[in-house]
């Protein structure tokens, strides 16, 4: 008998359930917990409701879809050998060579041994007296485990637009987080996008390239910027594997794990021209410089939001032929960075092509309904070969409510979420559900996304080496610790302009029932006082936790 299968056949929380472990998901956050895992010598199991790894990289495959991060702050750093093997082949990686390196990671630790593919959670419900989770697959298969990990990511749980008779076209429909496995042929064909969000931003170039005529649907329209990529020579990719300690380093001290951070100086503090310059300079550069570089108030100060977003507005007019597409494109209910910027490639010359319309679903037409052929609005019926829901996604807790999750006394996570929002120590831990720990729960630092994951696993699975070293098999959050954190968590989201705007981020999202009211859900103060509150709390010996 190998390491392998002695592990698997003995359990090392000392229960008696199949698994010390049951990870749900397969993505970033799963791969890696389940590497982690298997070093604290734990049995742990994954289910993942697609054929493959990969989580958001594996659903998304819609054209134009790649990083808005750099490539090379986007991979895992836990293997320096990994780091050294990997070539990114450009600084905005595309969605196929992102999942072609999570293949290759998943290869490499071997982790499908431990991955059960084509099974979706349906319920874990959680057993007080025996200490254990109890997993069910939506095809019935049942599954007992010490810990409950959710791994299902902060946008994988999409939604199609509520527009009447959405079930009727004939045509294929697609949203851009169920893309089929086989790219998506436009050649000729008379396409529809609804939605012009981040997803869209990134998909309509490509599809304005080959469809005979492209509408887009616009409700609301976003702030958006370049992205700048290029490609990566191996000259420029092995200077930056010569500098990866450098790069993860200077990441970890910047608010949200990113290489960007904010300029020291106010926009109001400085000269017009001083500030057009610095404008320019980060409009003309790769990456969210433009949104986490730029001066300090423009993400919390009305008059600094205002002069930022009249710079993005006057880029948008140069760049479209017709000014009133132009005035269209430019958002007048929020401003430049008060939700999550696209970075774009060539989406406003878009507009500039014969064989792109634009549709104001707000101010000129409504959307009455999709029709067999295509989608009536007020003002006509545009027939399409092919329909996109580029609609987005019931951000962070949606995952979460998609399973019937329950704790303590049969409390459904839901339900104990529904009244005030969330309520989370760190966004890994929430009252009442013991042994549940969340990878990307609500409530938790997130900013450059896989450090966020690998900052969080680490720390969780500092924990569990704890109770494996004490001999422990139960933990809870402290109540006074959870409502100090929420509390944290509120305050923090307070001066920001984006707590004031709807979007996905202040868990928004018009097409699902109960969505409609504003929710802080992610913690947005500075990643470098995450990590050190989760540093100390490990250093003094978990005493923010209560163990059995
Ligand atoms: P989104 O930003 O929520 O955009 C959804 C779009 O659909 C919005 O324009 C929305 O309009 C529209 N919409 C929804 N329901 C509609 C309806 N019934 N009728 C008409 N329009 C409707 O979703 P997303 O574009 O999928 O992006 C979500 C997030 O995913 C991003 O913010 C980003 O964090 C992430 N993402 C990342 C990358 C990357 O890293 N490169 C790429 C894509 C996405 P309203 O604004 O009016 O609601």
């Amino acid at each position: 008998m190998n390491d392998t299968t002695m592990l698997a056949t003995r359990p090392k929380t000392g229960h008696a359930g199949d698994y010390d472990a049951v990870i749900v998901g397969a993505g970033i956050s799963g791969m890696f917990m389940l590497y982690r895992l298997r070093e604290l010598g734990l049995t742990a199991k994954v289910f993942e409701t697609g054929t493959g790894v990969g989580g958001t990289w594996y659903w998304n495959r819609y054209p134009g879809a790649r990083f808005d991060s750099e490539s090379w702050t986007y991979g895992y750093s836990f293997s320096k050998e990994l780091m050294q093997e990997w070539d990114w082949k450009e600084h905005f990686s595309p969605q196929p060579d992102t999942l072609e390196y999570l293949n290759y990671v998943a290869d490499k630790f071997d982790l499908r041994r431990d991955i059960q593919f084509r099974s979706t959670v349906k319920s874990a419900h959680w057993d007080d007296a025996a200490d254990l989770w109890t997993v069910t697959l939506d095809d019935g298969q049942q599954t007992k485990s010490r810990f409950l990990m959710t791994a299902i990511g902060i946008l994988s749980a999409h939604t199609l637009p509520a527009i009447p008779g959405r079930d009727s076209f004939k045509g294929p429909a697609y949203h851009p987080a169920r893309w089929p496995h086989t790219p998506v042929d436009f050649t000729g064909k008379r396409v529809g996008v609804i939605g012009t969000g981040a997803t869209a931003i990134q998909a309509i170039p490509e599809i304005a390239k080959q469809a005979a005529h492209l509408t887009v649907f616009q409700r609301r329209p976003n702030w958006a910027a370049p992205l700048h990529n290029a490609k990566i020579s191996k000259a420029e990719m092995d200077a930056i594997k010569s500098r990866y300690d450098e790069i993860y380093a200077h990441c970890a001290q910047t608010p949200s794990w990113f290489i960007h951070e904010a300029d020291r100086r106010k926009a109001v503090d400085v000269s017009p021209e001083e500030r057009e310059a610095f404008w320019e300079k980060l409009y003309a550069e790769p990456g969210f410089g433009i949104w986490m570089g730029n001066f300090r108030d423009i993400l919390v100060d009305e008059k600094a939001n205002a002069l930022i977003s009249d710079f993005i507005a006057r880029k948008i007019r140069q760049r479209v032929k017709d000014p009133v597409i132009a005035e269209k494109l430019i958002p007048k209910d929020h401003g430049f960075g008060a939700r999550r910027v696209p970075l774009e490639s060539g989406y406003f010359e878009t507009y500039n092509r014969d064989n792109v319309e634009l549709v104001d679903v707000i101010n000129d037409e409504t959307i009455e309904c999709i029709t067999p052929n295509g989608v009536k609005t007020s003002a006509k019926e545009r027939e399409f070969d092919i329909l996109i829901y580029a609609t987005g996604f019931d951000g962070v807790t949606g995952a979460f409510d998609r399973m019937d999750i329950r704790g303590k006394n049969g409390v459904r996570l839901r339900e104990a979420w529904e009244q005030d929002g969330p309520r989370t120590y760190l966004g890994m831990l929430t009252e009442g559900f013991p042994n549940m720990l969340m990878v990307l729960g609500p409530h938790t630092a997130r900013g450059n996304i896989p450090q966020a994951i690998e900052h969080t696993v680490q720390f969780q699975t500092g924990l569990l080496r704890h109770m494996l070293d004490h001999g422990l098999t139960h933990v809870e959050t402290r109540p006074d610790k959870v409502d100090e954190w929420t509390q944290t968590v509120i305050k923090a989201a307070e001066p920001l302009l984006s707590s004031k705007v709807d979007s996905w981020q202040t868990g928004v999202n018009r097409n699902v029932e109960g969505r409609q009211v504003r929710r802080v859900l992610g913690y947005n103060g500075n990643g470098v006082h995450f990590r050190r509150t989760t540093d100390e709390v490990a250093k003094g010996g978990y005493r923010e936790f209560v163990f059995r």
